[in-house]
Formats: C-alpha cells, structure tokens, sequence
C-alpha cells in the first residue's frame, strides 16, 4: 500500500510539473500569438423563429497554434484573463468582428448583428468604451450591428459600475445583450435598471427541454419575462427539432445552436449568408 501511494505521489507531481510547464509554453505563446496573426474568428448563425432567416452572428475565437492546432477558447481563455492579455486580444476580437460584418454588408451578404463576448477583465478595463467607439469608426460599421455579450456576474460584481458603461455603450447605439442567462447569480430587479436587449437562455437549460419539466418551465418562464420587459430572446445550444418546436411554441424570438450550424470560419458564413440559407 506504501509504494503504491508513493508511485501514486510520483504519478502525480510528473503530471502536475508536465501542466505546469505546458502552462508557461501556453502562456509564452499567447504573448506573441496576438503578433503572429494566430487568433481566427468562427461565427455561429442566430436564426429568427418567425422569418427563419439569420438575423445574427456570435463571433467565437480560436486559437490556431501552430503546433496544438486550432485550440478552442476554454483552453486559453483562462489564463488570458488571468495574465490581463485578454484586454488586448478582447480589442482584437471586437475590430475583426466589426470589420468582417462590414465586409459582408459592403459585399450585398445582408445585414445580420455580430455579437462579441466580453470577459470581466474587459469590462473592467479603463478605456473599454473607446474600444468599441474606434472599431466601429475604423471599419465603418453601424452601431447598430454590433452586440456585445455580457454575463450575469460580469454585471453583478458591481452593479454601479455595470450600470455606467452599459449606458455608455448604449449611447454610442451598441445593442446588449446578457449571455448565460440563468446560471449566474443575479437578481430580477437589476434586469429592469440595466439598459439591456437580449437574453439569451444558456445551453444547460436547453438541453433537457424536452424530458425535463423544470427546465421546461424554466424556459418558458424565461421568454415571458423577456417579454414582458421588452428584451428579444435568443435559446442557445439548440440541437434537435424537438427543441426547436418547443421554444417556437413558446414563441422563443431566435434560436442558435447545432441544429442550424456549428461555428464555421468566415468564409464559410459568407457563403451561408450568400446562399440565403434559411432555418
Ligand atoms: P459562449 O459565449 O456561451 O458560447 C457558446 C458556446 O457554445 C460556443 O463554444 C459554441 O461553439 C457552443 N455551442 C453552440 N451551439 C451549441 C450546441 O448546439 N451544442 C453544444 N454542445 N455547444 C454549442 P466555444 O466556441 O468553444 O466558446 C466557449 C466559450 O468561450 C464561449 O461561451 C465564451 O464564453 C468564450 N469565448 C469565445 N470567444 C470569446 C471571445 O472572443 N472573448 C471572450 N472573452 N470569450 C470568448
Ligand atoms: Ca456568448
Ligand atoms: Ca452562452
Ligand atoms: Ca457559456
């Protein structure tokens, strides 16, 4: 029993030093990932219920390292927001989203939203709203067509603040919307001071609509109470047409999810949006 407790020590601090370096190569690399060009943009669809065509878009980073491959967001995100790197990759992301939905517009692709995620650090960062009021005045792009995602605690950390920069960046025409809605902490009366337009209903909640009643009522609780405070209302992770005809009986406005695309590169999006693809 004695070895195996040491071979298991042993086990695991060879494991836990292998992290801890792959840790600081990540981290090394990501300070220069922003130089090298290796960030990417995938866009998800977000499709109306009722015209069934793409309103909008999500703007998802990617990592594409030159030896990992393309690594998705929940293995650098962290440690981006850890390191503070997350404010200039964060700035990255919202120009090359504006730019890339300019480009379409300009291109006869039509005129979907582009919504872009914003982390705590982000939010808490000095001169956010300079940000996002110089990559709409660099690329050109309306106001209008940009979104920024924002969470539940991001907001609730505090509320006073969260207030200030919401209705900033609502003075400049930005649409705003709340993502996750349900899993974070947060208080229905805040809803009604914070100057939002979107909920959207996370993937958790979705999953189960069909053989779950409490996440059935918990989403249709949702839509009405978006409704009745004038938000739009987008359900995330859709991925079955049971699902789908649950949330259109609900009168849920827009769905995104697997059901209708997976993340896709940009050039891939620009031709959904040429084609006309509809839900
Ligand atoms: P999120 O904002 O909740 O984004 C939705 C995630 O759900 C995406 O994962 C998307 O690919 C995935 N998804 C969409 N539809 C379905 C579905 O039908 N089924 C399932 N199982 N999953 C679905 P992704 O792209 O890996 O992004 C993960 C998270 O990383 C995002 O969650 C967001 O929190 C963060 N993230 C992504 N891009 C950025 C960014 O530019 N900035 C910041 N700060 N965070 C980002
Ligand atoms: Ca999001
Ligand atoms: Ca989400
Ligand atoms: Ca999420």
């Amino acid at each position: 029993a004695k070895e195996t407790g040491r071979n298991n020590f042993q086990f695991y601090t060879s494991e836990m030093n292998e992290r801890a370096l792959e840790r600081l190569r990540i981290e090394g690399d990501l300070r220069n990932a922003l130089e090298r060009n290796e960030f990417v943009l995938y866009y998800q669809p977000q499709v109306d219920l009722r015209t069934r065509e793409i309103v909008g878009v999500e703007a998802l980073i990617r990592w594409q390292h030159p030896e990992f491959g393309m690594v998705p967001p929940i293995r650098f995100i962290g440690l981006a927001e850890e390191t503070g790197l997350i404010v200039p990759i964060g700035a990255w992301a919202i120009q090359e989203a504006c730019r890339q939905c300019k480009k379409w517009q300009k291109e006869g692709l039509g005129h979907p939203r582009v919504a872009v995620n914003l982390s705590a650090r982000q939010f808490t960062q000095q001169d956010l709203v300079d940000c996002v009021a110089a990559a709409l005045n660099e690329t050109g792009l309306a106001a209008e067509y940009l979104e920024i995602e924002l969470t539940e605690s991001l907001v609730m950390a505090d509320v006073d603040h969260a207030i200030g920069i919401l209705r900033e960046l609502k003075a400049l025409g930005v649409q705003l919307s709340i993502d996750d809605f349900g899993t974070g902490y947060s208080s229905l009366s805040y809803l009604k001071r914070f100057p939002i337009d979107v909920l959207k209903i996370d993937r958790s909640f979705v999953n189960d609509i069909t053989i779950d009643p409490d996440d059935a009522a918990i989403v249709a609780s949702i839509i009405s109470l978006a409704h009745s405070l004038r938000l739009q209302v987008i359900a995330e992770g859709v991925e079955t047409i049971e699902q789908l005809g649950y949330l259109r009986k609900h009168e849920c406005d827009q769905i995104q999810g697997y059901f209708f695309s997976r993340p896709i590169p940009a050039e891939a999006m620009g031709r959904m949006l040429q084609d006309g693809h509809r839900l």
